[in-house]
């Protein structure tokens, strides 16, 4: 086996690692500066990491629940808009449920998470596996 391919299973076995982990403990900001401080040194390795916890990011972000919104989902809720991009919420949109409860259009919400990983109104970690 060549040193490419042991650095990709490498990188894969880690990358399963913080899969795990950012499924059953709560999302390590920590964790993930000290991996990107060893990987710092070595640009391939840290592209192709980076690409990997990208792709780990965006399918925990699609695990968070999003429901259509209408008038009976949001029955006795005070809050009715969005606060990335400041508009109401309108009826049939798609709205995704952060683990705190607030709630965003799921374009908004995704795109601000890709650079975040908490909640823009009340920084609770939404990334946080319970
Ligand atoms: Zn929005
Ligand atoms: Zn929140």
């Amino acid at each position: 086996m060549d040193a490419i391919s042991r650095i990709n299973e490498e990188l894969t076995k880690l990358a399963e690692d913080y899969r795990r982990s950012i499924q059953t403990i709560p999302y390590d900001e920590e964790h993930l500066n000290f991996l990107n401080r060893i990987l710092k040194k070595n640009r391939c390795l840290q592209r192709s990491f980076t690409e990997l916890l990208e792709k780990l990011i965006s399918e925990r972000i699609n695990m968070l629940p999003k429901y259509e919104y209408s008038t009976k989902t949001n029955e006795g809720k005070e809050e009715a808009c969005c606060t990335v991009c400041l508009n109401d919420f309108h009826l049939n949109e798609i709205i995704r449920k952060l683990p705190c409860n607030h709630d965003f259009h799921v374009d908004c919400i995704d795109k601000w998470l890709k650079s975040h990983h908490n909640c823009p109104n009340c920084r609770g970690c939404a990334l946080d596996g319970h």
